[in-house]
């Protein structure tokens, strides 16, 4: 038995270090690669699907590895959160898109929301008031609302810092909304004390819709919960026109997902608004 537990320890203990090894290597990539400027930002419209208009961006970060292609947020967002590497990220998908949109000829009619993903770490940090400034100043005139998705997967501490914060954001006309809604901490609670505009309805319940009746009441629960509250729904994941039409029958007229478009590049972006607003 003795002899087991020691070569157990043995393996453990190689199994940790290579795992630290792997993954201090990651943040060391990461960190070249944000000073070359891999890290790129995509753009997936959010449709007003009653009317038919694009109402706005959500920003998602990729990252175009040289020779790995194109790695997924899912596998460096986390540790990017883990070391604060974060919020230089994030810094600079700022400014890059605060750069494309002030440069862009294109015009639109309606008030354009360009929504970014913003780790707890960030929002407790009173930088990205500073960071949402620089932002707004250089999209200045172009009819653009900031909207700030925060993630309800991660803990807020919702303290005198914190609620400073929002009440900042909230006089620069900034809007908030809380990701992820209905899959983490107890939405509930920082629905009120946070003062959120908008939830964003996770895909999972979107998914949901399809799955008989139970589960459809769950759906219907938490889209009533926010009409209640004066809260707009966003709904995530709207793959199929049976799911868009039950959300439109229960006012969710804001919608993203693979149905009206995927995740795209700029130049894509482009194309595919120039198809959109030409007919
Ligand atoms: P999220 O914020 O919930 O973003 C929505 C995710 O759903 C995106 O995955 C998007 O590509 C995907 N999606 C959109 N429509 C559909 C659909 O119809 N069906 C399905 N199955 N999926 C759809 P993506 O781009 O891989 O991003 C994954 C997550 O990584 C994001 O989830 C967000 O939490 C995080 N993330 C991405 N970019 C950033 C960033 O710049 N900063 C931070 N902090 N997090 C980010
Ligand atoms: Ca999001
Ligand atoms: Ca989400
Ligand atoms: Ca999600």
């Amino acid at each position: 038995v003795m002899l087991l537990c020691f070569c157990l320890a043995i393996i453990i203990s190689l199994l940790i270090h290579h795992w630290l090894q792997a993954s201090s290597s990651l943040y060391f990539n990461m960190r070249q690669a944000l000073e070359r400027k891999e890290f790129k930002a995509y753009f997936q419209p959010i449709m007003n699907a009653r009317e038919g208009y694009c109402s706005g961006i959500e920003v998602l970060t990729r990252w175009c590895h040289p020779t790995d292609g194109t790695v997924s947020p899912d596998i460096f967002i986390p540790l990017a959160e883990k070391s604060g590497l974060i919020i230089p990220l994030t810094q600079q998908l700022m400014r890059d898109v605060a750069s494309i949109i002030s440069t862009t000829p294109v015009s639109w009619r309606h008030e354009l929301h360009v929504a970014f993903n913003i780790t707890a770490l960030h929002l407790a940090s009173r930088q990205i008031v500073e960071d949402s400034k620089v932002f707004l100043s250089v999209v200045q005139g172009k009819r653009i609302k900031l909207i700030l998705e925060l993630t309800e997967r991660q803990f807020i501490d919702v303290n005198d810092t914190t609620l400073g914060v929002l009440k900042e954001l909230k006089a620069l006309d900034i809007g908030v909304a809380m990701d992820d809604f209905g899959t983490g901490y107890s939405g509930l609670s920082y629905l009120n004390k946070m003062n959120i505009d908008t939830i964003k309805l996770d895909q999972s319940f979107v998914a949901m819709i399809e799955k008989g009746n139970t589960a459809k009441i769950i759906v219907d629960v938490v889209i009533n919960l926010a009409s209640q509250l004066d809260i707009e729904v966003v709904a995530e994941g709207v793959e199929n026109t049976y799911q868009q039409n039950y959300l439109l029958s229960k006012n969710v007229q804001y919608q993203q997902g693979y149905l009206f478009a995927r995740p795209m590049p700029m130049l894509s972006f482009s194309c595919w608004w120039q198809a959109e607003n030409t007919h």
